[in-house]
């Protein structure tokens, strides 16, 4: 199984020389095994060159697999950019969190709406097959997926793969859950069920070949951006200090930070690593890199 990253950034497209070294797009990723459909994890801009290299170099896969983490603009504002969506012959299945008040369908069709881009959705050629989903297992292909959701201001959800005994964990748009309560009183409950969400999170990712984890945050930044819905250095220095990680790339760069940062805060933390004599190999999603699990 392997893995390449398309497009590594949160929250906002981030182009410049400042930011060429790990890449500007938003989160886009690619899964792939032998002689498997093709999976792609959000689509965010990162996603519009993954389409014209599937219509360059891999013409003969029409059946394609995109999976949703949520419905957050830079992990769907590719979508329409995605070459195979306007060429007959193409059966599109997309997946993402089911939303009670509006279908996945109707929030990606709202995008496409002429008032933002030109081409509606009933205009497109492939065809598309939609897939909502809770907490569950399902099967693409040879791979054997699970879902689990994650802490994040709206329906959020991480994936993990497995195939002939290897793993790959996406777990992007997540911050640990805590008690925003704050220690009170009254409050022994509410950290129980907090406990309790961190341990279900670690049972997801652990023993993952791959950990692909949102890591938007440093120690120092974390604090002012409490809420957000992201994760930080230490947060998931923990998490791969308990939860045997084979390979973990930090994820979901925040945009103000430039390739100089990122180095350092990967640095820091393979440091830490080192220090902490752990097994794990750290480093930073980059576009382009092909990651084998
Ligand atoms: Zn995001
Ligand atoms: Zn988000």
């Amino acid at each position: 199984m392997k893995l390449q990253f398309w497009g590594v950034r949160g929250s906002i497209p981030t182009p410049g020389a400042e930011t060429a070294f790990f890449g500007g797009n938003t989160s886009c990723v690619q899964i792939s095994g032998k002689d498997q459909p093709v999976v792609i994890l959000d689509a965010g801009t990162g996603i519009r060159k993954l389409g014209l290299d599937l219509l360059k170099n891999h013409r003969d896969k029409k059946e394609i697999h995109l999976l949703f983490s949520h419905t957050h603009w830079d992990h769907i504002q590719g979508l329409p950019f995605f070459a195979p969506l306007y060429i007959p012959g193409y059966s599109i299945h997309i997946y993402g969190p089911v939303h009670y008040e509006k279908s996945l369908e109707h929030i990606l069709d709202q995008q496409m709406e002429y008032t933002y881009f030109p081409v509606r959705v009933a205009e497109l050629q492939a065809k598309i097959f939609y897939h909502e989903l809770k907490e569950e297992a399902f099967n693409i292909g040879g791979f054997s997926v699970r879902t689990k959701y994650l802490n994040h201001p709206v329906l959020c959800l991480g994936y993990r793969f497995e195939m002939d005994g290897k793993s790959i964990v996406y777990c992007t748009d997540h911050e640990p859950y805590y008690n925003f309560l704050g220690d009170d009183e009254g409050s022994e409950e509410m950290n129980l069920v907090v406990e309790d969400q961190n341990n279900r999170l670690k049972d997801f990712v652990r023993n993952a070949d791959l950990l692909v984890m949102d890591t938007q945050y440093t120690e120092a930044e974390y604090p002012s951006h409490l809420g957000w819905g992201h994760s930080s250095t230490t947060h998931n220095f923990e998490l791969i200090s308990k939860c045997d990680i084979k390979k973990y790339a930090l994820f979901h760069h925040d945009p103000d930070r430039s390739d100089d940062d990122e180095k350092g805060v990967i640095e820091m933390l393979r440091n830490k690593g080192k220090d902490a004599k752990l097994g794990v190999e750290i480093f930073g999603a980059r576009e382009g890199l092909v990651v084998e699990a």
